[in-house]
């Protein structure tokens, strides 16, 4: 039998009590609410943010008629065969306007500048020879070859962005090229974190017995930061009810939402779900994935609230799947991500009760681009997520053979 054209097969449903990973995205998402507050912002300033409102270009882009190419802007009817030689009258450089052609003459011209009034063509310098003022084009030249003609990027009136739209270095180009200094884009989505745990230690600090640094603080503002987000940290939270309480309440008074790890647990130790209860409301809580299982989401005042596991595999994973297409909702992106992709399996895998995202790297095979599984998946092995290049997404149930095809998210900013 041949894995490779088998579907993956799925044999058992979700575990018990736990929300399905699509509910749970898309309960989240329908709380979540596109701030409304815009501003406006020089171009050089609005990568990571969020459109407004649709962006209409006033000139066409191209501007006019111009030269793909160094060469010779001619009639082509003056070049139906080959070794045709012409007198050179003109030479336009770009940033220079040159004047009508005449007929039977050629103009040697360069990249980007005005094609003019009387040619139709550009040949390629390649092609041509030019001896003192004459020039012999050797090959027959078709109408419109090698120009660029005004408007065929972007016409004069019509929409270049839409609304929703988020700002990468390329729509930051784009908008230049229409001429636009400035853009309306909504505002910074405000986020408050904070870090619950009596056994965290900041960097830098000797560790005593039973203690572990705070890894958590920066992944996950490290990815708040890369979203575009305005953080508020409040940095390490003692395991008591009164202090989460408190730092809840502040947290929430100040942000869009709030988003924590740890303390979302069954354990005695866990009083993040307790304190949302008490100050707001929990909606959800219980996942049915892995890493991930224990994040809450709720309300507190007008903030939303999410709160990730403490396992930093976890919170990578759970800020992945749910957090960020959540961000993207409340900063207005009209279409929020990740967008999964297809990758083979490099591996076999028998899956349980609960979706499972595995840390893999891709790696090319003689029939293209293959998932490498991390040996150790477990939930606190960081270094899985930094060896990783994205997550494959194993259903419940799922068995998986070596060549099946799976889904994929890439992880932001990987290779
Ligand atoms: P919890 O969800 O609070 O029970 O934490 C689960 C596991 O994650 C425990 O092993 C914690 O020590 C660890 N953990 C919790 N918070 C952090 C953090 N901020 N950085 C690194 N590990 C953490
Ligand atoms: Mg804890």
């Amino acid at each position: 039998m041949n894995h490779k054209l088998d579907a993956p097969s799925h044999d058992c449903c979700a575990a018990p009590g736990l929300i399905p990973v699509d509910e749970a995205l898309s309960r989240i998402l329908s709380e979540g609410k596109p701030v409304e507050q815009t501003e406006l912002l020089s171009i050089a300033h609005a990568a990571g943010r969020v459109l407004a409102d649709d962006v209409a270009s006033g000139i066409h882009v191209p501007g006019y008629d111009n030269s793909a190419m160094d060469g010779y802007a001619v009639n082509s009817e003056d070049c139906v065969e080959t070794g045709v030689s012409l007198p050179v009258s003109q030479r336009i450089p770009a940033g220079q306007r040159g004047t009508g052609l005449e007929p039977g003459t050629a103009a040697r011209i360069f990249t980007g500048a005005p094609v003019p009034e009387g040619a139709d063509a550009v040949v390629m310098q390649e092609y041509c020879q030019q001896q003192d003022d004459r020039v012999s084009i050797n090959t027959v030249v078709k109408a419109g070859e090698n120009i660029r003609r005004a408007g065929e990027d972007i016409e004069q009136g019509s929409v270049v962005l839409e609304a929703g739209t988020l700002i990468r270095p390329q729509e930051q180009g784009l908008l230049a090229s229409v001429g636009l200094a400035d853009i309306k884009v909504r505002r910074k989505l405000k986020v408050a974190t904070f870090f619950t745990g009596d056994e965290l230690v900041e960097p830098g600090h000797e560790l005593d017995p039973g203690q572990i640094y705070n890894s958590n603080r920066y992944t996950l503002n490290g990815l708040l930061r890369s979203a575009g987000c305005e953080i508020k940290d409040y940095g390490i939270v003692p395991d008591t009810l009164e202090a989460t309480l408190d730092v809840l309440k502040q947290a929430a008074a100040n942000a869009d939402l709030v988003i924590t790890s740890g303390g979302v647990s069954v354990g005695e130790e866990d009083y993040v779900r307790i304190a949302l209860e008490q100050l707001g409301e929990l909606n959800m809580w219980r996942i049915n994935m892995k890493p991930g299982k224990p994040v809450a989401f709720g309300k507190v005042s007008d903030a939303l609230f999410l709160g990730l596991p403490g396992n930093p595999v976890s919170v990578y994973v759970t800020f992945l799947v749910l957090a960020q297409p959540l961000l993207q909702k409340m900063q207005g992106v009209d279409q929020p991500g990740p967008v999964p992709l297809s990758i083979r399996a490099g591996f076999e895998w028998k899956g349980i009760g609960r979706q499972e995202y595995l840390r893999v790297r891709i790696k090319q095979d003689a029939s293209g681009p293959i998932a490498e599984l991390f040996p150790n998946q477990g939930s606190g092995v960081l270094s899985s997520v930094s060896w990783a290049d994205g997550l494959v997404v194993i259903e419940p149930g799922m068995t998986v053979s070596a060549g099946d095809v799976l889904s994929y998210l890439p992880f932001p900013g990987s290779r």
